[in-house]
């Protein structure tokens, strides 16, 4: 297609004016002549003397300054094995390394996407961040997720055919999470009108059925049951002979306890 073809040949020769603009560049940096027009740095000259954009005058001085070291990646710019933006990342990100890891990094970043580069250098966050802030009418909680977690949710959303924003489907899940603890309590007769003192079911003294967590919580109307306490923020089921002196996981040998006075008791 003709259009195509055009499109084709003038974008060879962007590549071809970007790597020239790059190797002159490099001249002007070796040179330093912007300093005797006025200009403190290159980035000055790139925007103020050449009218490039910050940003855009940010990656190019992050290629020439990064070519001065690793020469190689002006060829894979020219092939397109590497973006401006890639290297830019990697400037940024490797700036005080040396000059071997420079190159075995920007080597194992050739033909990568720019999300894929940036991913490269990210810290895994392993679990969900959420901040919370508590108002008088209200709760604000702010939720970060790593791109693989937000990946997920957005999946999820996808396949719920996008009926729910972020917002709406995590209150979905939270009434269909707490319907199927109340539904077992509806079903279940109460564990003090059974069995409280038989022997459990599981041989794990530290699982705990939905039922009988259920069961507790509610008799402790979701409540710290330490004395004087009142807390009701990170709830836990303590045993209250301890499972290591060989406490079971019966009705009678469990409580609530916060967070707080759950390390307390030790
Ligand atoms: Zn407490």
């Amino acid at each position: 297609m003709k259009i195509h073809d055009e499109l084709l040949e003038l974008r060879q020769k962007e590549k071809r004016i970007t790597s020239e603009i790059l190797n002159k560049l490099q001249e002007m940096e070796n040179c330093r002549k912007y300093l005797e027009m006025g200009h403190h740095s290159l980035f000055d000259y790139l925007v103020r003397g050449l009218g490039y954009s910050e940003a855009t005058a940010y990656q190019r001085q992050a290629c020439v300054r990064l070519a001065k070291e690793v020469p190689e990646i002006k060829q894979k710019i020219d092939q397109g094995s590497l973006t401006l933006s890639a290297v830019t990342t990697a400037f940024k990100h490797l700036r005080k390394k040396p000059v071997a890891e420079k190159r075995k990094v920007l080597k194992s970043m050739e033909n990568k996407s720019s999300r894929e580069v940036k991913a490269m250098f990210l810290k895994p966050t392993p679990t969900i961040k959420i901040k919370k802030t508590e108002y008088l009418d209200k709760v604000h909680l702010r939720l970060e997720l790593s791109h693989e977690q937000h990946e997920k949710l957005e999946r999820l959303k996808a396949l719920k055919s996008h009926k729910h924003n972020a917002e709406s489907l995590l209150m979905d899940l939270i009434e269909k999470e707490l319907k199927s603890y109340e539904n077992i309590q509806r079903k279940s007769p109460k564990p003090t009108e059974t069995k409280e003192f038989c022997a459990p079911k599981s041989k794990n003294p530290r699982q705990i059925s939905k039922r009988l967590r259920n069961d507790v919580l509610t008799t402790a109307d979701y409540k710290c049951q330490y004395p004087g306490c009142e807390s009701r923020q990170f709830l836990q089921i303590d045993h209250i002979f301890p499972v290591r002196l060989g406490g079971d996981q019966r009705r009678n040998n469990l409580q609530v306890l916060c967070a707080s006075h759950n390390l307390h008791k030790g």
